[in-house]
């Protein structure tokens, strides 16, 4: 393997706070131990289209706090083609990067695992989605501001729930996990949570949320992962409208202000750690792996084991938030 001189690095797909922080991280940590690092923007595409520049410690100044990614990110068709990576790789080499550091979610490590299969460049990937969706990782990086700002907003939607004793159907995103569903809904005190993980019939839903109003609770609040399985919030909320129209039923779709805002403490942090963790790993010769959190220590997570889709969603929390919608 040839000496690693300079580091590559983009952020891709969809974007996540805790990216600058990462970001910072990596930067800092590669020109601590003499490395040249150089900034990819718009993540493969800007691979493809040569949007690179070098970054010095100053090009990450005071972007810790900051939501969203200076490199700016994109989806790029070229890539998933062999003549797109092939370009991307004779960019690379005009630019005499070494190795790349890839900040992103499950399609973009995919990429990442795809383009070191062809060509022989060491990569690190960062688990960067608000989805939390990645194998061999306790957390991904966004997860927990996201989080924070679906409980933001549930608590206001809860106040004019009960004041209209009203039914809602609050979307969140997950894509394929119901991660943030069944979280949000524990730190909310939602009365349940839809996941895709787990189905539920619109009649056992009807029956928890008919005993929630006969025990005199005045308004219920039900949590739906986007996903085709669970049919979404409107989906959901148009059947139980039909067959239960009793119920003052509203959807609201919280969108894509679950991917703003500032990073929490602990996106940071996290973001801070597996930074400097993906140059620890080049320098120890790890290659085509992504960094995990795993009870609170650093993990090598091989691509391949990272994009399984089946991470498991705690069934435990499952059946507390069961328990506690009495
Ligand atoms: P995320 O990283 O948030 O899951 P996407 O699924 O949109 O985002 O993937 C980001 C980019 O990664 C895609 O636009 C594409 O360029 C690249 N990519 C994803 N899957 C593959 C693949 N199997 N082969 C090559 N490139 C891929």
């Amino acid at each position: 393997m040839a000496t690693i001189k300079t580091i590559g690095i983009l952020t891709s797909g969809g974007d996540a706070p805790g990216m600058n922080a990462a970001i910072r991280a990596v930067t800092r940590s590669a020109i601590y131990s003499g490395f040249k690092v150089k900034g990819i923007y718009r993540g493969y595409r800007g691979l493809i289209s040569n949007e690179i520049v070098d970054f010095k410690p100053q090009n990450v100044s005071n972007i810790i706090q900051h939501g969203g990614t200076i490199l700016k990110t994109a989806r790029c068709k070229e890539f998933m083609t062999e003549e797109g990576r092939q370009h991307a790789y004779d960019v690379m080499k005009q630019h005499e990067i070494d190795a790349l550091i890839v900040i992103g979610g499950d399609g973009s490590l995919s990429g990442a695992r795809q383009f070191a299969s062809e060509f022989d460049v060491p990569i690190v990937g960062l688990p960067a989605t608000i989805d939390n969706d990645l194998y061999g990782t306790d957390h991904t990086i966004g997860y927990d501001t996201a989080l924070n700002t679906i409980m933001w907003c549930v608590d206001r939607i809860r106040d004019t729930a009960t004041s209209h004793e009203r039914l809602f159907f609050i979307e969140v995103m997950g894509r394929t996990a119901g991660f943030l569903a069944l979280s949000g809904a524990l730190a909310t005190g939602a009365e349940a949570a839809i996941i895709p993980e787990i189905s539920i019939e619109v009649d056992q839903l009807a029956e928890l949320i008919e005993n929630g109003f006969r025990n005199s609770k005045n308004s219920s609040i039900v949590l739906v992962a986007e996903s085709p399985i669970t049919g979404g919030a409107m989906g959901l909320a148009e059947r139980v409208r039909t067959e239960y129209p009793q119920y003052d039923t509203r959807v609201t779709i919280l969108g894509h202000l679950q991917r703003g805002g500032s990073p929490t403490a602990q996106d940071r942090i996290l973001a801070t750690r597996m930074g400097a963790a993906a140059i620890d790993a080049l320098i120890e010769g790890q290659r085509n792996v992504m960094i995990g959190d795993h009870n609170d220590q650093i993990v090598y997570v091989p691509f391949s084991k990272a994009i399984r889709k089946d991470k498991p969603i705690d069934r435990d929390l499952v059946e507390t938030l069961r328990r506690l919608s009495i």
